[in-house]
């Protein structure tokens, strides 16, 4: 009986792979050759005179030029969203507030699938995940956010909320358009006025977002959004008439930035790294939870700081989980990000490329058991197939350290006070998920492990009415919800 149902279900995943192309067309996407930086309401050359070119990961080729901002550009657009906030936000009603808002929103909708091809060529991900999260999810926020602009004193009852004055953004590169929208939308409800950095590789749909906001008539030098590498970012950090960081990011620069801006009156939002554990204890679903492993670290590239990238497994189901996921990955489709049947889709980088292999080897070296798909993968642009490790020691770097790939430490408990330690056994604390039938588990397990967000029996679901973020070293502050709100105001 058992051996039939292998056969069946490999049938039907060889099936799932020779699906016939479906790819997204390109032509909704509208890409200009260079793109300038947005000061003041206006689309302006950067003084450096530098542009850098972006790429789409999945083929290699060229998008467009983005303009390279410096210091004397950062200064510029700090100088504009000052005045703007001194002169016209500050006085803009909140009711006229909410309405520049929710008509961002209406015009990401309106523009979704745009939106949604343009931050697949630039970034890699699957078209499937721009299109039905990311591009979605972004104009939730500013809806969202758009009913609190004028209710801020039910939202903090007698404590007569204030904006902070200019907010300085920094944000990567997994979730461009999503991670703008967290940060601009509870910013422009609180009343305060923004400079905004996308990361290098995935500026487009920030900038698309520019344009949207140009054309929504938002006041001049409310937002800026200005482009450039880690420099740039630094010096919006360092500039003396910031009052906010809000940074999302790896450790090591989220570390940098909380020394530069130490001292200062800056306050800080800070969403760092993670390592986060799913847990399967017996009594799972298993098929169920197995689906959940798979889209919680493979889906997306593991490009996500809330990965389940560390599996426990209870003993007595470590066997038929590990089969049942090894069948999984073989099922998955990797390739073209634009066609509409892909799971994985390009890495974002060359250079987070080669961090994966480095450690697909570190974990060899380390003695861990690697099972790689056997799919083929596109020979130009940059890939890596779903990638499983077992026989893992809690020491092991590939158990300790980000990976940022589509990349699984496995390993087995017996007990859930064991479970416990090792799930909190990392420097970080961003998410975790726990699969089993049993609320008392549930709860158990939710209030010993140190993270901000655990899921139960579901994972990587978000809602702008959540909050979102760390303990130790995944950073502090919240992003989202009421908590987003507070992030941005003086109380
Ligand atoms: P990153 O290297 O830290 O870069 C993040 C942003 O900071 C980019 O815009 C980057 O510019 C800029 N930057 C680099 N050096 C800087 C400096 N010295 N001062 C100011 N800004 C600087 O991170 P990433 O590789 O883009 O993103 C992946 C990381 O983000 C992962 O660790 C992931 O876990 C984390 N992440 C966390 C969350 C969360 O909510 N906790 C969400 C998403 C991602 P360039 O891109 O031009 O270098
Ligand atoms: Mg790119």
């Amino acid at each position: 009986m058992a051996a039939k149902k292998v056969n069946t279900i490999k049938l039907k995943f060889e099936s799932a792979r020779n699906l016939a192309p479906a790819p997204e067309s390109k032509s909704v996407a509208k890409i200009e050759e260079r793109y300038e930086l947005f000061i003041n309401g206006k689309f302006e050359k950067p003084s450096s005179k530098k542009y850098f070119d972006t790429i789409n990961p999945a083929n290699e080729e060229k998008l467009s030029s983005v303009a390279d901002a410096n210091a004397t550009d950062v200064n510029k657009a700090v100088v504009a969203a000052r005045n703007a906030y001194e002169k016209v936000w500050k006085k803009t009603s909140p009711k006229e507030r909410a309405k520049y808002i929710y008509r961002i929103a209406r015009m990401i909708q309106e523009r979704a699938r745009e939106l949604a091809v343009i931050e697949t060529l630039d970034g890699g991900k699957p078209i499937r995940e721009s299109r039905d999260f990311d591009v979605p999810t972004a104009a939730n926020h500013f809806f969202y956010y758009a009913g609190w602009a004028d209710k801020l004193e039910y939202a903090f009852p007698n404590r007569s909320p204030q904006p902070l004055g200019v907010a300085g953004q920094i944000i990567p590169w997994n979730f461009p358009l999503l991670m703008a929208a967290w940060k601009i939308a509870p910013a422009l409800a609180t009343g305060n006025t923004i400079v905004l950095k996308p990361a290098e590789t995935t500026s487009l749909t920030a900038l698309k977002l520019a344009e949207i906001i140009q054309e929504a008539d938002l006041p001049p030098g409310v937002v800026n959004i200005i482009t450039g590498a880690g420099s740039t970012g630094a010096a919006i950090v360092n500039h003396p008439d910031i009052n906010k960081i809000a940074f999302t990011g790896s450790t090591d620069v989220g570390k940098i930035i909380q020394k530069a801006i130490a001292g200062s009156n800056k306050k800080a939002t800070l969403e760092l790294g993670g390592k986060a554990a799913n847990i399967i204890f017996d009594d799972a679903p298993l098929d169920q939870a197995v689906e959940g492993v798979i889209n919680g670290i493979f889906f997306n590239q593991g490009h996500v700081c809330c990965a389940g990238s560390r599996l426990f497994v209870q003993e007595s189901v470590y066997k038929v989980v590990l089969q049942k996921l090894k069948d999984r990955i073989e099922s998955l489709i990797v390739g073209d990000p634009l066609d509409k049947n892909t799971d994985i889709g390009a890495i974002n980088s060359k250079q987070q490329l080669e961090v994966i292999n480095k450690y697909l080897k570190i974990g060899q070296q380390e003695g861990a058991e690697m099972f790689q798909s056997s799919c083929a993968i596109p020979k130009k642009g940059f890939y890596c197939r779903p990638t499983i490790f077992t026989n893992v020691a809690q020491s092991n770097r590939i158990a300790q350290e980000e990976i940022f790939g589509p990349v699984l430490a496995i390993q087995t408990f017996r007990t859930e006070d064991e479970v416990i330690e090792k799930a909190n056994n990392t420097p970080f604390g961003l998410s975790a998920g726990v699969w089993t039938d049993k609320g008392s588990k549930i709860f158990n397990m939710t209030s010993k492990i140190r993270a901000g967000v655990i899921w139960a029996n579901t994972y990587n679901k978000f809602d702008p009415t959540s909050p979102f973020g760390g303990y130790k070293e995944s950073g502090y502050g919240r992003e989202g919800g009421l908590h987003g709100l507070g992030a941005y105001l003086k109380l």
